[in-house]
């Protein structure tokens, strides 16, 4: 299945690693993918832009993700992953996974 790519600075399609739009040479490896990372109550909560959409439904695009990982860093051990479309649903989701961190996943 053919799955669309999208660069994470300017947002245009892409079908290559690197962007004839804005100049990024590896999308993949780009801090633009970042969207915030860090250490919150001995999790590590990362979101990014993806790259390749992660949509499996066809009822709209998943650019973004954030995941929880146990530690300080990112690790194989991924407790939370949530995606989303838009840059600024990426942001209220990084917040929300840090309530849901409160909330109770060190519980588990
Ligand atoms: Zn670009």
């Amino acid at each position: 299945m053919f799955r669309d790519m999208q660069c994470p600075k300017c947002f245009n399609v892409i079908e290559t690693h690197s962007c004839k739009f804005c100049g990024i040479k590896d999308v993949f490896h780009s801090d633009e993918r970042i969207v915030k990372q860090e250490v919150y109550n001995g999790y590590f909560v990362s979101t990014v832009h993806t790259v390749i959409d992660h949509d499996m439904t066809g009822e709209g695009s998943l650019w973004f993700e954030t995941m929880v990982f146990k530690g300080e860093k990112v690790s194989s051990d991924t407790v939370y992953v949530k995606r989303c479309q838009y840059p600024d649903e990426a942001v209220l989701q990084h917040e929300e996974a840090k309530m849901i961190i409160d909330k109770g996943l060190n519980h588990e």
